[in-house]
């Protein structure tokens, strides 16, 4: 996808920007160097060159923000706020939303958690990343539903029962099948219930635009290291009442108003959950990528991603002893990332094979999602260390190429053919 001309759309301003490091050679088998095939952007996406440049104008003149008059900490507060900004605007998030930076989409999850009113009942998906499903005092999991419409009777039917303030907690876009979560009817149904709805959109900001005030969201979490910056930021947005009552996440400076016999902590959730010298180089960078994102403009980029993922997706059905993982089926939409099994291989001897023999990146094991790939693999638990209870993922984004795409599939030919 680096450097391809947006493809219709109006929208598009910018061609696709390049990702730092695709020119990476790598070693294989009989010494010889290849050009990497990273298809592992659902860990963390490549950084973007506008995120590298917006980080390196940056580090001549920092400084720790809110508290000093010199240029530096001035210029940096000024810095780290527009970030804030352009971080909401990215989001799609209303004007009183809060916008509260922290490490990653699990950092986010569990600062909320900590927010939440007392006696909450959350509802939660037994198909979601542990950073969504297992932060929670008291939690209704819910079994995989069977299809789309399944997700929002069973979440129907648990909130119904539910007395208390209560919070529906799901995925927008799977990190295991890549399949796209029906997140606005899941948020009326939410919100028919009085609760309210988290949405993990880790997996959804790099592949699609989100709007959480169309979809009628309360919280989205998500990470900057899988929207093409750097490790080390991610942001929790949301509606700001449950923040402003909830327990300072960090107690430490920059959250207090004043301190003496009792302490003051500060209401607004920004300043109340992020004591401590924040990560500004971090919100920095992941507020380019965002900026990078919408100046390419959504079309160009969706256009391009389903062009890869159906050859990959179409070249891997074709080859005996692939098979895909599915929660709802082959037509359902997704986005780049795709996890499968090999038959007569672990997991992890595919992925090894793979880097040693083709340099090629994929990631193998369960994800972070155990209870989903036992239902996909239809296993019961095996623990953490059965190889047979895990799958191999392929995810793409922008710097993805047919090349790379054509030399995975080659590479699983020759492998099911030995
Ligand atoms: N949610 C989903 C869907 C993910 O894919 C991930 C990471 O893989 C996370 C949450 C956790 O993200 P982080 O490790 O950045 O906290």
């Amino acid at each position: 996808m680096t450097g391809a001309s947006p493809a219709g759309g109006g929208e598009a301003e910018r061609p696709i920007p390049a990702v730092l490091g695709a020119d990476l050679q790598v070693p294989v088998k009989g010494g010889r160097l290849v050009g990497y095939a990273n298809l592992d952007y659902a860990a963390s996406a490549p950084c973007l060159e506008p995120v590298s440049a917006a980080v390196t104008a940056a580090l001549p003149a920092y400084s720790s923000v809110h508290r000093g008059a010199g240029y530096a900490s001035q210029l940096t507060t000024a810095r780290y706020e527009q970030a804030r900004h352009t971080v909401r605007a990215f989001a799609g998030a209303r004007p009183d939303d809060a916008v509260i930076f922290t490490r990653n989409t699990t950092d986010a999850t569990n600062l909320l958690a900590g927010c939440l009113p007392e006696g909450t009942t959350t509802v939660v998906f037994d198909t979601e990343h542990h950073a969504s499903l297992l932060p929670w005092k008291k939690s209704v999991r819910l079994a995989p539903p069977a299809f789309p419409g399944e997700a929002v009777r069973a979440a129907d039917q648990a909130l119904a029962a539910i007395d208390g303030p209560k919070l529906l907690v799901v995925t927008a876009a799977s990190n295991v099948t890549g399949e796209l979560w029906p997140i606005a009817a899941l948020a009326h149904i939410a919100h028919r219930h009085g609760a309210r709805i988290l949405v993990d959109a880790a997996q959804y900001v790099p592949h699609r635009r989100l709007n959480l005030t169309a979809l009628d969201l309360d919280y989205v979490a998500f990470s900057g290291h899988k929207l093409y910056a750097p490790f080390g930021a991610g942001v929790l947005i949301g509606r700001r009442d449950w923040l402003t009552d909830g327990e300072p996440y960090l107690k430490g400076g920059g959250a207090v108003r004043s301190v003496g016999d009792t302490t003051e902590w500060h209401d607004d959730p920004e300043p109340r959950h992020e004591a401590g010298t924040p990560n500004v180089l971090g919100a920095i960078a992941l507020a380019a990528a965002c900026d990078a994102l919408t100046a390419t403009g959504w079309t160009a980029l969706v256009h391009e991603e389903e062009r890869l993922i159906a050859r990959l997706r179409s070249g891997l059905a074709a080859i005996e002893g692939v098979h895909e993982l599915s929660l709802w089926g082959d037509d359902h939409p997704r986005v780049g990332i795709v996890s499968f099994t090999v038959s007569g291989y672990t997991a992890r001897e595919v992925a090894e094979i793979l880097s040693s023999e083709y340099g090629i990146g994929v990631r193998d094991g369960k994800f972070c999602a155990h209870p989903f790939l036992q239902h996909l693999l239809g296993k019961s638990d095996g623990g953490c260390d059965d190889d047979t209870a895990s799958a191999v993922r392929a995810s793409i984004g922008i710097g993805t190429t047919d090349a790379h795409v054509d030399r995975l599939l080659e590479a699983l030919r020759n492998l099911t053919t030995r």
